[in-house]
């Protein structure tokens, strides 16, 4: 394990809202149940569980959000899942969250996000370089010197994020996302995600918004195929993402499919065997990709939810697979080819592991 904390990673499918520390989400749900919001004992043991089915962990979504959605909050948990992340040597994130409206206390998807900017602000641990354009914040942080992830000094964390559409929306609040991801590019902002319980909502309300997004020229990353739904799988594909999500449920057209675009594949292991997406390591469709050199990146989806961490995607993937030292640093420098940075971001990231190579044989 030891090992794999020292590599340096390239995580690209992190839900905010899914990355929180356990001793976090209890704190919050402690002060909401002294203030009578919540019962706490209701919530402890649902917090802290381990096994949850595909629906108990969007039963739990909704028991974050009541925890998290204020600025005060939005902003400490963006803080906190970035120095998690950096602690054991992710040297890019894209971070993805879906801005939220709660108008009892005056927030809107704009504020939401810009709860998100002050927690990537407030890290005080690591480098964050979040923002190419932003001359006040990023551009000076951008042009810090890279950091040899596994050589003790200050670790140095590239951020970007990613707006959630959750699949409960409709088509006029997915394009709201959607603009809003526009207005905020100079701070970061990439490109879009869909997301969401995958048994609610029609592939036909998001599409109109995540058209926009690509003829604006943001990257689009699709959860696909957590539940077996032929038809948005190939609807899906057709559009042809820049990368999906999961893919559990792909027949044999899927996977043509998927391999004649070349189809970068977000991998979650832990994930799809809690919720029993997929029954067990032996049948996951990891081992298939990778032997036929398909791009797949190792992620963690919800570190939080599932009680992981990339690290440990890692070393539960060379378990499985039998993958040695040499193909899990591969593997870890490969995804840098899927990232939505620019270029100059994927020159540095491969200078980091270009670094890392020797000290890590
Ligand atoms: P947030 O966007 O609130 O920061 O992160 C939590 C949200 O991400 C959830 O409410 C859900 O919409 C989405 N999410 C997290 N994990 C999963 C997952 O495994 N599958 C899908 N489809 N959506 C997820």
């Amino acid at each position: 394990m030891e090992w794999c904390v020292s590599l340096p990673k390239v995580e690209l499918h992190a839900h905010l809202n899914g990355s929180i520390r356990d001793s976090t989400l209890l704190e919050l749900a402690r002060v909401l149940g002294e203030k009578g919001v919540i019962v706490f004992s209701d919530v402890e043991h649902v917090i802290l569980k381990n096994d949850r089915s595909l629906t108990e962990v969007f039963k739990l979504f909704d028991l974050i959000h009541i925890l998290t959605t204020d600025h005060t909050t939005v902003k400490r948990i963006t803080q906190e899942v970035i120095e998690d992340f950096a602690s054991e040597n992710v040297v890019y994130l894209e971070l993805r969250t879906t801005p939220k409206r709660n108008d009892s206390i005056g927030m809107t998807k704009r504020s939401y996000m810009e709860a998100v900017m002050e927690g990537l602000r407030a890290v005080s641990t690591v480098d964050v370089a979040f923002a190419p354009h932003n001359v006040d914040a990023g551009s000076l942080r951008e042009s810090l010197p890279i950091n040899d992830a596994c050589d003790g000094k200050r670790k140095k964390i590239y951020v970007r994020l990613l707006l959630s559409i959750d699949r409960r929306e409709s088509t006029a609040a997915a394009m709201e996302t959607v603009k809003l991801a526009l207005e905020m590019r100079d701070l970061g902002v990439l490109g879009i995600d869909l997301s969401g319980n995958p048994v609610v909502g029609e592939w036909m309300t998001y599409l109109p918004a995540l058209e926009f997004a690509r003829e604006h020229g943001l990257y689009i990353t699709l959860h696909c195929g957590e539940v077996p739904n032929p038809k948005e799988i190939q609807a899906m594909l057709d559009f042809i993402p820049q990368r999906v999500g999961h893919a559990c449920y792909f027949e044999e057209d899927d996977w043509k499919k998927l391999k004649h675009y070349n189809i970068p594949v977000e991998i979650c292991l832990t994930s799809n065997i809690v919720t029993a997406s997929v029954s067990s390591l032996d049948v996951h469709h990891f081992a298939d990709l990778y032997n036929a050199k398909h791009p797949i990146v190792l992620c963690t989806d919800d570190a939080g939810v599932f009680s992981t961490s990339l690290s440990n995607e890692y070393k539960v993937a060379a378990s499985a697979f039998g993958l040695g030292k040499r193909e899990m640093f591969q593997l870890a420098k490969n995804a840098i080819e899927f990232i939505f940075a620019d270029d100059g971001v994927k020159q540095d990231l491969r200078k980091i592991f270009d670094l890392a190579t020797k000290k890590l044989d």
